[in-house]
This record gives C-alpha cells, sequence and structure tokens, in this order.
C-alpha cells in the first residue's frame, strides 16, 4: 500500500484562522494515524491578495498548536513552481484540452452581465475556443493570453470520503482558466499538479471546495494521473448557522492561544465535525491521534458553540497546574496591568475564585474588572448598599460588629467551608441574608461577588489580609453611624 501523504495548502491571503486549523488538525491526525506524512504548501499564487505577514503567522500557529509539518524546513510555495506550472499548462494544450482566450475583461464582464440576467450560469462562452493560427498570431501580438481548460461533454464523478458519490454534469462547469496572462498559474492547476507532484494520497479541505473538485478531477484525467481521494470537510458556523465571521474572534488562530488553553483549543476543534460517537467529551493529543477517524466525520454544519468551549477550557485548566495555564497567565498580566500587583501569593490565592466564576475566557478582563477589584483596591459604594431588605442602620451595625468580632477568630489557614461553618453556628435560626448580606457587601463593595467565606478565606492568606478585613467592616460602620 502507498504511505499515506497529505498536505495543508493555506493560501497566506489573511491569517490562520479557527477553520484553518480544524483543517491542519485533520490532516495531521489523519497523517499520524496512517504512519503517513503531513506536508505544507503556500498557495501563494494570487499576487494581489497576498497578506504580508501571513505566512509567518501560519507556521508560528502550526508550531503553537502542535501541528507541525513534516517538511518545515523546505516548504513548497507555488510561487517558486511557475515554471512546472506553465509546462502543464503547454501540455494539455498541445492535446488539445486547454487552448489560449484572448478576451478582455470587458468583454467577460459583459457576458457574465447578460447570463445573469438571463439567469443563466455565469460560463465562458468559448469565443476563442476555434480561432485559426493565424488569428491567434494577431492577437498575440497585441495582449497576453490565459489558457483555458475545455471542459469536456459527460458526467465527472466525486466519491468523497466524507459527502459521499457527487456526480456533476459537466455542461455545468465552466471552461476554468488554468493559467493568467501574467503567466501565474490559478489555484485549480496549480493545487493539481502539486498534489500530484508531491504525491499527495488524500487531499482533506474545506466543503467550500467541492464544486471545484469536478474540474480537479478531469485535470486529473487529461493528464493521465491517478487522482488522490477527497474528504471534504463540513463548514463551520455558529449556532444560528451563520458563518463564523471577524467579530467572533475566529480571523486569528494565534490569538485564540492567548486566551484558551491549547489543549482545550485542539479538543474542541477536533469535535468540529467529528464525532467520536461515544460519550467522552475530553480527548488529549495521543487520545485524538488513538480514535480520529475520517469515516466519523459529520456532513451537517459543524456548529461553534461558544459556551461548550468555554466548558471544555475549564476542564482543561483543572487537569492542569493552575500556575502553568494560560488563564493564570493572563490573570497574572490583567492583574499587574490594572493595580500593579505582582505578589504570586495573591494571585494564586484569587485565581481558583475567578477560575470558578469565569464564563467567559474572552471576556476575562471585564470579569476581574466587575468582580474581582475589590481584592486590588478599596472599593467605593453607598451606604444604602450594606442593607438587607428593611434591617435599620443600627442593626446593620450590630451584624457588622459581630461578624468583626468572628473574624477577629480566624486563621490564615481556615478554610472556606470552616468559616462558612463558623457564621452559620453563629446564625442558627435567623435570617442568613443579615449576617452575610452587609458583611459581603462591606468586603466587596459590590451588589454580586464571591461569598464571603471565599473572600474571607482569600483576604486572610494575604500579606496584612487580616488587617484589610478590620478595615473594611469599620469602614463599613462608620459609614451607618
Ligand atoms: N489554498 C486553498 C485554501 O486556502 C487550499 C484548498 C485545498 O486544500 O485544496 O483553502
Amino acid at each position: 500500500m502507498t504511505q499515506v501523504r497529505v498536505r495543508f495548502a493555506p493560501s497566506p491571503t489573511g491569517f490562520l484562522h479557527v477553520g484553518g486549523v480544524r483543517t491542519a488538525l485533520f490532516d495531521f491526525l489523519f497523517a499520524r494515524k496512517h504512519k503517513g506524512e503531513f506536508l505544507l504548501r503556500i498557495e501563494d499564487t494570487d499576487q494581489t491578495r497576498y497578506v504580508e505577514g501571513a505566512v509567518d503567522q501560519i507556521k508560528q500557529a502550526l508550531e503553537r498548536y502542535g501541528l507541525v509539518p513534516d517538511n518545515f524546513d523546505a516548504i513548497i510555495f507555488q510561487s517558486q513552481r511557475l515554471a512546472r506550472y506553465q509546462e502543464i499548462a503547454g501540455k494539455l494544450m498541445s492535446e488539445g484540452h486547454a487552448y489560449e482566450c484572448f478576451c478582455s475583461p470587458e468583454r467577460l464582464d459583459k457576458l457574465r452581465k447578460l447570463q445573469t440576467e438571463n439567469k443563466q450560469p455565469p460560463k465562458y462562452d468559448r469565443h476563442c475556443l476555434n480561432l485559426s493560427d493565424e488569428e491567434k498570431e494577431k492577437l498575440r501580438a497585441k495582449s497576453k493570453p490565459v489558457i483555458r481548460m475545455k471542459i469536456p461533454a459527460g458526467e465527472t464523478v466525486l466519491e468523497d470520503l466524507i459527502y459521499g458519490k457527487i456526480s456533476t454534469r459537466n455542461e455545468f462547469l465552466d471552461d476554468q482558466v488554468l493559467l493568467k496572462s501574467d503567466g501565474y498559474p490559478t489555484y485549480h492547476s496549480a493545487n493539481v499538479v502539486d498534489d500530484h507532484d508531491t504525491g499527495i494520497t488524500h487531499v482533506i479541505r474545506g466543503e467550500e471546495w467541492v464544486p471545484s473538485t469536478p474540474k480537479h478531477l478531469l485535470l486529473y484525467q487529461m493528464l493521465g494521473w491517478t487522482a488522490p481521494q477527497f474528504a471534504h470537510l463540513p463548514l463551520i458556523t455558529k449556532p444560528d448557522h451563520k458563518k463564523l465571521s471577524k467579530r467572533d474572534q475566529a480571523s486569528d488562530a494565534l490569538l485564540y492561544l492567548d486566551f484558551f488553553e491549547v489543549e482545550a483549543i485542539i479538543n474542541y476543534i477536533a469535535l468540529l465535525g467529528w464525532n467520536p460517537k461515544t460519550e467522552q467529551e475530553i480527548f488529549s493529543f495521543d487520545e485524538l491521534v488513538d480514535q480520529f477517524d475520517l469515516a466519523k466525520v459529520n456532513r451537517a454544519n459543524a456548529i461553534f458553540d461558544i459556551k461548550k468551549f468555554n466548558w471544555l477550557n475549564k476542564q482543561w485548566i483543572q487537569r492542569k497546574k493552575l500556575t502553568d495555564t494560560t488563564f493564570y497567565g493572563r490573570l497574572k498580566k490583567i492583574v499587574q496591568m490594572k493595580w500593579g500587583i505582582e505578589d504570586e501569593k495573591i494571585l494564586q490565592s484569587i485565581a481558583p475564585l475567578v477560575l470558578s466564576r469565569v464564563e467567559d475566557f474572552w471576556a476575562l478582563d471585564q470579569l476581574i474588572e466587575n468582580e474581582f477589584s475589590f481584592f486590588f483596591a478599596v472599593p467605593e459604594y453607598e451606604k444604602e448598599l450594606l442593607r438587607w431588605k428593611k434591617m435599620s442602620d443600627d442593626e446593620i451595625i450590630k451584624s457588622l460588629t459581630s461578624s468583626l468580632e468572628i473574624t477577629r477568630n480566624l486563621k490564615p489557614d481556615t478554610s472556606t467551608d470552616e468559616i462558612q461553618k463558623i457564621f452559620f453556628d453563629h446564625i442558627g435560626k435567623n435570617d442568613k441574608g443579615s449576617v452575610l448580606w452587609p458583611l459581603r457587601a462591606a468586603l466587596s463593595g459590590l451588589r454580586a461577588s464571591p461569598s464571603p467565606f471565599e473572600i474571607l478565606n482569600v483576604f486572610l492568606r494575604l500579606p496584612n489580609g487580616a488587617g484589610t478585613i478590620t478595615v473594611r467592616i469599620s469602614a463599613a460602620i462608620d459609614k451607618l453611624s
């Protein structure tokens, strides 16, 4: 059996996004599973859409995601293989499978408009197909032609590994331009030539390429080459079936790494289309290599569910050493930037609390700002915040004074549960809110925050934390006095 060889073939017309990472991941897993090779090819023949820095971003992203191709020091760049594409276009022409076309962009534009008006599919009308040698000679003196493939009559059948059999009547296919007038190939011809020349056995790519594949299959036929097998991956959409957009932060795969654990991203992306058909949701990289199977990729749109992604990220953080996580690094950066605090002890006390409350890792900044800044800066609030139901000022003062007494006896190693028990014993059958609400408000200055037990537990472990507790509760009493 021939060795499996796959390639990831991004165009440097933008940064690598989630969809790109998914293609690379599926390529990588498929190659590893079959002990094959995984190559990277940069499809950079469209010079007008080239984005500066895109190749570096793609390489860096692959590296950081652990999807390093086997030819990383000798990546194939299509822009360096122009002579080969020209040679193949010439061969197709000499064998009657392709022809020169001199039509001006204006003419093609008019044609397209007319066809659209008549509700016909836009298609070249073969105006230049039967030009005589003389005519061609004359035209060549004026302008450089493009080379188009001559789609034969008949039907083309794609046996897709995911979508199954897709038949296309060739009359619906356009005489695709293979070589542009500047001598650069189009995606279609360069793609086929390279897949053949590098011995690619399986083409794994997004389903947006399904309509182009019959043209590719015809090119393989015309050239007498064996076509690789094709596996088209389902579209990634939002829960409302709309395409992921820039606003969904999907436009830069590197950005994800600043907010999420790499294991969680890989785990989540693997599930975008692939259905393990078991209850298992958390997969390590090795488990993915072991269990991944193209036959279990769905045809239905793969829904990018940000809630599930965040959930999975939390699961992965809990499996790691907290201080080694991207989450912790980010927390550290935010706290340092906002309050100039670098004390690891403070960070480590707060991190589990933040983690238990985070729902959206993109919005960690806001969460910390809104619900945790009181740990680092004295909160400002109105006296009314301290009031539970219809308590009078005096009742609140009494409640806070007894809470203050209790906190004085807490030790740095008193656990959250123990603190809770101490307070519950003190409250007995009375209304819990009458003690806990004013206390929590005095400590945090917030309407919504972690529980007073969690807050006390953190403060107690911090340098001068016991002092802070006393100061905050006393300040609240002062507000009411
Ligand atoms: N350059 C194409 C892309 O970026 C590659 C498609 C393919 O894998 O054939 O989507």
